[in-house]
């Protein structure tokens, strides 16, 4: 963006003081998904409706209604969960990445690192980052396996259902560095 002072002309001013169409309004909207509010901004937002500023000052409520509010603000959200939440983008988030939050993976990484002692498998390394690594068969092609057998099931079931992805004996502890070098390595795999 150039800097400086935006001299708006009056054909300008006028193009601003239309009223927006709703296809306008979704473009606003599409450019304003996953914004990321910054602590600045943030403590700006809070201190533009707080105190005196607030629409709400000096209109006490009764303990009823307070009540009422307190309900309402507690607990789960089903209406805001998956399609019904404003930042819904469609369900991209990666297949890969949340088979790689699930407690699935995650006890199967424990279970690989405890085997082998928390000590990298190659250059006896311990203290460092460790990486659990399927180094008989790739973390890639047992995934679309998965998907193949239970094509009826969500790729994300499927792949939870799916045994030999969790074999242990398809996990090998590796640190980071003789991880990154099995990278690109057909035979390793
Ligand atoms: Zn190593």
């Amino acid at each position: 963006m150039p800097k400086g002072v935006y001299v708006r002309t009056e054909d300008a001013k006028r193009h601003m003081r239309k009223p927006k169409t709703k296809a306008h309004c979704e473009h606003i909207r599409q450019g304003k998904l996953g914004t990321v509010f910054s602590k600045k901004w943030k403590e700006n937002i809070r201190l533009s409706i707080s105190g005196s500023k607030n629409p709400n000052y000096g209109h006490p409520r009764d303990a009823a209604t307070r009540l009422k509010i307190k309900i309402a603000n507690s607990g789960p959200k089903p209406y805001l969960r998956g399609k019904n939440n404003p930042n819904w983008r469609g369900g991209i988030y990666p297949l890969v990445k949340r088979l790689r939050n699930c407690p699935v993976y995650k006890a199967w990484r424990t279970a690989v690192f405890k085997r082998d002692n928390y000590t990298c498998r190659r250059c006896n390394k311990r203290g460092v980052i460790l990486n659990a690594h399927h180094h008989k068969k790739r973390w890639s092609i047992l995934v679309k396996e998965a998907i193949k057998q239970n094509p009826c099931m969500n790729p994300y079931d499927a792949c939870i259902c799916y045994a030999p992805l969790w074999r242990l004996s398809n996990g090998i502890t590796l640190c980071e560095i003789c991880h990154n070098k099995t990278k690109g390595d057909c035979h390793e795999r």
